[in-house]
């Protein structure tokens, strides 16, 4: 008989999962995904169900990887906030086996996506930075710019962070939770100029990246505008930029800022990864990430393998050895 799925919490999750482990195992992910035989990854474009009333979004997203034997969907919500201290996104993930369809477990989702998330953003910077990191400019002050912050502190030389979001409540939060060197920027603009990468992590409809404050040579992680009507960033940016995405059809579905702007496409990050498309550092470079199903996957399977492995029963001998 099946055993009770376990539940596997946020703090878990932090605890478990390092960073430098997630960072190979979603660069394979995005490799295999972009594959041209389709690298064993089984990924149905994302079904999400517009609740109007509310002014909320109900997203699933399921994929199976072969490679890593995983069989996972994620349920994520999000819901348009006025408040600054409640995020506008959650999540679950439920993991199964896939010799069966039974499920094993059930994870904080919005853990995972925030991690996943900046793990893949800084994926993109690893290929399509140019030679100087100095400073680092975040657009937006919720959990994705917390995560952002913390990967991209950990894994480039930023000698400056600057951040900017529209309410000086939602950067305090922000600047006290990070707990690191942040210089809190009063707006967009000044935030942006001189920055080597942008992030964007805000949940605007209209742009708030413009492409004249943006440095020539500088790489844009644009995260937030999920929605095909959704804009982060304006038009001279996506037309003068190298774009890069993580998915074509998402891209061209989902993403209102390669939609609205008519931008073409060069590459996916995962044909980058893969060194079937180049990566060009001499432009200005733009990642637009719409996050996939695969990356839960394969994030949910790490930490479960991780957790699996912390919890195995102590073997037989090893019992007898320490009751002896
Ligand atoms: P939060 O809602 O917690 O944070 C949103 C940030 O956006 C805040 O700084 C808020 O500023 C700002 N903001 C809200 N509305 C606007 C607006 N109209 N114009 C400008 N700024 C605005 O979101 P998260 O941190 O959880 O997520 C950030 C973005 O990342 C979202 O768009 C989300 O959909 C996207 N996302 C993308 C993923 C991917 O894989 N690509 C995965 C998960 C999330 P303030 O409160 O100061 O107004």
């Amino acid at each position: 008989m099946a055993g009770k799925p376990v539940f596997i919490g946020s703090e878990e999750i932090e605890r478990l999962v390092r960073d430098s482990e997630l960072v190979p195992v979603l660069e394979r992910a995005l490799a295999n995904f972009s594959s041209e035989d389709g690298g064993g990854v089984v990924q149905p474009i994302r079904s999400t169900v517009p609740v109007a009333k509310y002014k909320g979004f109900l997203g699933v997203m399921p994929a199976y990887s072969a490679e890593d034997d995983a069989l996972v969907t994620k349920i994520v919500r999000f819901y348009q906030t006025t408040s600054s201290s409640a995020s506008s996104h959650h999540a679950t993930v439920l993991l199964f086996d896939p010799s069966n369809g039974v499920l094993k477990a059930v994870m904080d989702g919005a853990e995972i996506t925030e991690r996943r998330t900046a793990a893949v953003s800084a994926i993109a910077t690893k290929y399509l930075k140019r030679q100087n990191l100095d400073v680092l400019c975040i657009l937006g002050a919720g959990p994705e710019a917390v995560s952002h912050y913390r990967i991209f502190t950990q894994m480039f030389p930023f000698k400056q962070v600057k951040v900017w979001s529209r309410t000086r409540e939602r950067v305090e939060k922000f600047v006290r939770t990070v707990q690191g060197p942040v210089q809190v920027c009063t707006s967009a603009k000044e935030a942006v100029l001189g920055a080597d990468v942008v992030i964007t992590v805000t949940m605007a409809m209209e742009p708030i990246l413009c492409g004249e404050w943006v440095k020539p040579g500088a790489h844009v992680n644009a995260v937030g505008a999920c929605r095909p009507d959704w804009r982060e960033l304006d038009d001279v940016l996506m037309k003068s930029a190298v774009l890069y995405v993580d998915s074509r059809e998402a891209a061209v579905r989902e993403s209102g800022d390669v939609i609205l702007s008519g931008a073409e496409i060069f590459a996916e990050l995962g044909e980058v990864v893969k060194g079937t498309k180049p990566a060009v550092n001499e432009r200005t470079t733009v990642f637009k990430s719409l996050g996939m199903a695969i990356e839960d996957t394969v994030t949910a399977k790490l930490v479960y393998d991780c957790w699996e492995l912390k919890n195995k029963p102590k073997s037989k001998h090893k019992q007898t050895a320490e009751v002896d």
